[in-house]
């Protein structure tokens, strides 16, 4: 089996479809323009399905197709329907903002795509708005229903809590979330990229938010699901469902971290705060063949030493963290 320095084994792939997106969340995206990548330079499907094979050959079991926003890439449905019935995978998932979701939750049902998770940060259409500079909930909703209605299962909404923002939010979201049978899975405010501003003043801990909804909603700890997931999961004490809560900031979950990123001009990440990534795509326009590919990711992945999630928790403790001394890559770009 593939493994890395922390013997870590490669069984989740994020893969980022576009770095564009039509919101511009003020926690991942906040300015109007970034140097976008150049449309030569983006993986066509062909690319990324060629690609995915051999995440898989290597010991990937979960794809998940995030951006940027995925459904801004036109026929993005086409990759689901190549991805979905490759041999081996376990899991393929997608992550997205719900605005196109009306219109496109049929063809991505229809192309083999089983479950989905919608970002919706409160149910105020006016913070909405806010909190996402562009966006409409009205729409974002209607997307929502759409994906139930295709019958796409489970529905999972994401939500970012920002103090002073929308920590007065959660209840709200995790009543409408049991009302109509989704799974809201909260995330702690993360230091991703380099243009949001973070600072450890904004972030609401795992603690507090599961205290809060445990107070109205009783909860019962589950864990995480096999061990590795992000999120550390609850179950409703009435059997009302359940509740996620990632919280990559007070709880790092990097011992167990089996996740690359492969970014939409084709660079190999290997975390989420790296500062970059390892060149595939001129491999594989200069012809490289799949053994070749192979050995290549493999190569790096025997070599991960990644942790920073970890780290930054050990510097936050000693009081000497400043997210603006290291230089990451844009969450955008890399797929969240
Ligand atoms: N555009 C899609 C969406 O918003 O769902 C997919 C890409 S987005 C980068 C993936 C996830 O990352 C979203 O759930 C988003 O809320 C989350 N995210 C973005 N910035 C974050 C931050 N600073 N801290 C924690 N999560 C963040
Ligand atoms: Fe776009 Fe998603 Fe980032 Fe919001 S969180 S700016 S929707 S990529
Ligand atoms: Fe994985 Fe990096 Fe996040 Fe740690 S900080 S869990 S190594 S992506």
């Amino acid at each position: 089996m593939l493994t890395d320095t922390y013997k870590r084994p490669l069984r989740d792939l994020r893969i980022s479809v576009t770095d564009r997106c039509n919101f511009r969340c003020t926690y991942c995206m906040p300015l109007d323009e970034y140097d976008w990548i150049d449309k030569r330079e983006i993986l066509s499907f062909e690319e990324i399905a060629r690609v995915a094979r051999i995440f898989v050959r290597a010991g990937v079991e979960k794809l998940r197709l995030t951006g940027g926003e995925p459904l801004v890439r036109t026929n993005v449905e086409r990759l689901v329907a190549e991805l979905a019935p490759i041999e081996g995978l376990k899991e393929l998932c997608l992550t997205t903002n719900g605005s196109l979701l009306a219109e496109k939750a049929a063809a991505l049902k229809a192309g083999g795509l089983k479950r989905i998770n919608v970002s919706i940060d409160t149910l105020d259409a006016e913070k909405f708005r806010r909190m996402t500079k562009r966006g409409d909930l009205g729409k974002v909703l209607e997307g929502l229903f759409a994906a139930k209605n295709a019958g796409l299962d489970p529905i999972k909404i994401n939500a970012v809590i920002e103090r002073g923002v929308n920590d007065g939010d959660i209840l709200d979201l995790v009543a409408f979330a049991r009302e109509h049978g989704f799974t809201m899975r909260f995330i702690e405010y993360m230091d991703v990229g380099n243009a949001n501003g973070w600072t450890s003043t904004k972030l609401v801990p795992k603690k507090e938010i599961v205290e809060i909804i445990h107070r109205r909603f009783p909860l019962k700890e589950v864990g995480r699901s096999q061990g590795s997931a992000p999120a550390v999961d609850y179950e409703f004490a009435d059997g009302g469902g359940r509740v996620g809560v990632v919280a990559s900031v007070t709880e790092p979950f990097c011992s167990t971290c089996n996740r690359a990123r492969l970014t939409a001009d084709g660079k190999l990440v290997t975390c989420l705060f790296s500062s970059a990534g390892h060149d595939l795509k001129t491999r594989i326009r200069s012809g490289a063949s799949d053994d070749e590919l192979f050995d290549f990711i493999a190569g790096i992945w025997r070599s991960r030493t990644d942790r920073y999630s970890a780290e930054r928790l050990e510097a936050m403790r000693s009081s000497n963290y400043d997210p603006k001394t290291h230089k990451k890559i844009e969450m955008i770009t890399l797929g969240g």
